[in-house]
């Protein structure tokens, strides 16, 4: 993936531009965001790896950078609490939503594997229930 692609928009098609994190949220924090170059009219974006100006994933509107938060939340909890390593859940993740492993980032997913993400997570967290859970 060594060749620099332009990013676009899927809600509105124009192409993605990095901001700093600072612009975008108002307050003192580093780091870059990658965000449609028609928000905030448009108001998709994506937050870069630490340290980088590389996208964590594709553009995402308020709804699905809360759902992308709520399915990661739930996954998380499988590694967290031990019922897989982290490198176990995300292969038990590609095999369940039937999609490559180096494709398996939450932060490409889009509304359904979202909603795929959390309710399987979830089946897997209800069965694995231990005592230490509050
Ligand atoms: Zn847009």
């Amino acid at each position: 993936m060594a060749k620099k692609k332009i990013m676009r928009c899927s809600y509105c098609g124009k192409s993605a531009v990095l901001k700093p994190a600072s612009e975008i949220f108002h307050d003192d924090r580093k780091g870059y965001v990658c965000v449609c170059s028609h928000y905030p009219a448009c108001d998709a974006y994506v937050c870069t790896y630490p340290d980088t100006k590389i996208p964590m994933g594709t553009l995402a509107n308020a709804p699905l950078r809360k759902k992308r938060i709520l399915a990661h939340q739930s996954f998380d909890q499988i590694w967290k609490r031990n019922i897989l390593s982290r490198d176990q859940a995300y292969r038990w993740l590609a095999d369940k939503l039937g999609i490559p492993l180096n494709q398996t980032h939450i932060a490409l997913f889009g509304d359904y594997l979202c909603d795929q993400v959390i309710s399987e997570s979830r089946k897997v967290l209800v069965n694995n229930k231990k005592s230490c859970v509050a």
